[in-house]
């Protein structure tokens, strides 16, 4: 029965209630007041709310069933790629990088702020290249292809961009002094909210949050980052402190006079998982193939999405530029 297990072991695991489980059976419950009880109890908190999501798509009659089903394809191609490719990116650059930081901060309560601080500039960074290099382009775009909004985007990754994303914001930060503990309870923070800024209409329809709105970066500032409107595109890159796109620019705040459009502007079949996953992949192989000169093949590779050797250039900076002047 050692199938019945593996998937017993997997939805368990999907759930995040591995640790919980754990505790549960010592009937020890006081370790639910210790740093790994809180977390034990923090993990399961997205995954609820996902099923829930789910649940409540079913009662409104808006089930996004084409959505949710290449998520769950490409959460299990990922888990079973995952098994083959064990990537220790996050150790090796700690251990090679940590001797040459001129300084170290640990988990204190300015040094969270601090580290917080630089890991959304590393953040930022991986993720604007990832907007603006056509080749990283091609690592993120899994994630911006489906049209609607809802938790199960939180699992819509290309299996090479988290090596791609952490191999960044590890480096950044680990050269800036961010010790490991603390860059691993950051990690830990920024990924459930990075999953929980997901969240869609059917449980939260207005997602600004109220005066948080102000502060931080909320729901719908990522959803307006998911939009294809041209006045939205290519904006709030960051995750929980916008700080860095309100320094660099990249800032846009929901409009409450415009629809929100999700996915990529590229015409694609978003309930094709090959087309999510790999399209913007082979459609980069084509624009490589019929450039002229060895010059333009390489531009391909590096300039934005939207780039073209002919000079006909529709980069997301052109289109929202456009907009901007036509509609101000
Ligand atoms: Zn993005
Ligand atoms: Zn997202």
């Amino acid at each position: 029965m050692e199938i019945l297990d593996t998937i017993y072991n997997e939805i368990v695991g999907f759930l995040g209630i591995t640790q919980v489980w754990e505790i549960l059976k010592t009937s020890d419950y006081s370790a639910f007041k210790t740093f790994d009880g809180i977390v034990s109890l923090i993990y399961p908190i997205i995954p609820l709310l996902l099923i829930l999501e789910l649940i409540l798509g079913l009662i409104y009659k808006k089930p996004h069933a084409k959505v949710y089903k290449v998520n769950f394809l490409i959460y299990l191609f990922n888990r079973i790629l995952g098994r083959f490719i064990a990537i220790a990116m996050v150790t090796y650059i700690i251990g090679a990088l940590q001797p040459y930081a001129p300084f170290q901060v640990g988990i204190t309560w300015y040094g969270l702020i601090y580290g917080y601080i630089i890991w959304e500039f590393g953040h930022f960074i991986y993720h604007y290249l990832a907007h603006k290099v056509r080749l990283f382009w091609c690592l993120h775009s899994t994630h911006h292809a489906p049209e609607d909004m809802n938790l199960s985007v939180t699992h819509a990754h290309f299996f090479l961009e988290g090596p791609y994303a952490d191999t960044i914001r590890t480096t950044i930060c680990i050269m800036l002094g961010v010790k490991p503990e603390l860059l691993f309870l950051i990690m830990f923070i920024d990924g459930t909210y990075g999953a929980f800024i997901h969240i869609g209409e059917n449980l939260l329809k207005d997602a600004r949050l109220g005066f948080l709105n102000k502060i931080i970066l909320t729901p719908s500032h990522h959803r307006v980052h998911h939009a294809r409107n041209p006045l939205y595109i290519d904006t709030n890159f960051c995750n929980l402190l916008n700080i860095w796109d309100k320094v660099f620019g990249t800032f846009q705040d929901e409009q409450y006079d415009i629809d929100i459009e999700y996915g990529i502007t590229r015409k694609i079949d978003s309930g094709s998982f090959i087309d999510v996953y790999f399209g913007e992949i082979i459609v980069l192989a084509k624009d490589v193939f019929n450039a002229p000169g060895i010059k333009d093949k390489l531009l391909y590779l590096v300039m934005p999405p939207g780039w073209s050797h002919t000079g006909e250039h529709q980069t997301a900076k052109i289109v929202r530029d456009a907009y901007i002047k036509t509609n101000t």
